[in-house]
C-alpha cells in the first residue's frame, strides 16, 4: 500500500514579507521545513531534501544571515528517515521541487538516487541571472556523482505518483501529485504555495521569478484539490488542507495511507 511520509526536517527564520508579498515585512517568523518520503511497491521516493547539515560551511554568509538554518542532529534527512526504518540507500528516486538551498541540500547523501528535476529548473539553477541566483548554492546539488534526470514537463514517476509543473516561485518548479487508497489524491506542493494565507486572503509569496505564472500555479493546484477533494501538504507550514479543512501537523512524522 502506498504511503506518504511527512519528515520534519528543521526550519530556519526569515522575513514573513517572503511568504506574503509585502505583507509583515520586517517581521521574523520560524519558517519549517517538511520532505515527504513516498513508500511505494515499486521504489521509495523523496521528495525534498531540506538545508545542507553543513549549511554554515557551504552558504554564502549573506545567505546564512538572512536565512539562518536551525537543524538539531535528530532532524536531519537520514536521521528521520532511519527512524522510520529507511536508510539513505533505500531511496530510489529523490524529486528536488526546485534547486533552492532548502529543497536540495542534502542531495549528497543519497548517491544511489536517481535525481528528478525540471530541465528548466537544472539550467536556471546552474547559471542564473543575477535576480534569482540568491537562493541557488550549486555546491549542494552540483556533486559529483549524483544522477540528474531533467525532466521536460509533467512525469509520472511510478503510477500514481506524478511530478507536475509548477512555475512561478522558479523557472523549473513542480509539485507531487500522490494517489493513496484512504486518503486520496495528495498534493505535495513544495514552494508553489508556502501557507494558507496565500490561498485564503488571497495573496502571493513573496519570492517568484514571475507573478502570473506562480498564480496559475497555485490555481493548478487549487483545482486539483478542489476537484478530487484532496489533501495539500505544503513545504514551509505546519499547517496543512485536510477534505474537512484546515489541520496542523502533530509534531514528528504523519503518514497518510
Ligand atoms: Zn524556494
Amino acid at each position: 500500500m502506498r504511503k506518504v511520509h511527512v519528515l520534519p526536517v528543521g526550519h530556519e527564520m526569515g522575513d514573513k514579507g517572503g511568504i506574503t508579498l509585502l505583507k509583515d515585512i520586517g517581521k521574523t517568523i520560524e519558517i519549517p521545513y517538511h520532505s515527504y518520503l513516498i513508500e511505494d511497491p515499486e521504489a521509495n521516493i523523496l521528495v525534498d531534501t531540506s538545508s545542507s547539515v553543513r549549511w554554515k560551511e557551504l552558504h554564502p554568509v549573506a545567505l546564512s544571515k538572512f536565512w539562518p538554518v536551525h537543524m538539531k542532529v535528530s532532524e536531519r534527512p537520514n536521521r528521520v528517515l532511519e527512524r522510520i526504518g529507511f536508510s539513505p540507500d533505500d531511496i530510489d528516486y529523490v524529486v528536488n521541487t526546485h534547486l533552492h538551498y532548502d529543497h536540495c541540500g542534502n542531495n549528497a547523501l543519497f548517491p544511489k538516487a536517481t535525481f528528478l528535476v525540471q530541465e528548466d529548473e537544472l539550467l536556471h539553477a546552474s547559471s542564473p541571472s543575477w535576480w534569482e541566483a540568491f537562493p541557488y548554492v550549486k555546491k549542494v546539488f552540483d556533486v559529483a556523482g549524483l544522477k540528474y534526470k531533467s525532466l521536460k514537463g509533467d512525469f509520472q514517476v511510478v503510477p500514481g505518483v506524478t511530478a507536475i509543473q509548477t512555475p512561478g516561485h522558479t523557472e523549473g518548479h513542480q509539485s507531487v501529485v500522490v494517489e493513496l487508497e484512504r486518503s486520496g489524491v495528495v498534493v505535495l506542493a513544495g514552494d508553489a504555495i508556502y501557507v494558507r494565507e496565500n490561498l485564503e486572503d488571497p495573496i502571493l509569496p513573496g519570492l517568484y521569478v514571475d507573478a502570473r505564472m506562480y498564480a496559475e500555479s497555485m490555481q493548478r493546484i487549487k483545482d486539483i484539490v478542489k476537484k478530487r477533494n484532496g489533501t495539500l501538504l505544503l513545504s514551509h507550514s505546519r499547517e496543512y488542507l485536510s477534505p474537512k479543512g484546515w489541520k496542523k501537523l502533530r509534531p514528528g512524522v504523519s503518514t497518510f495511507d
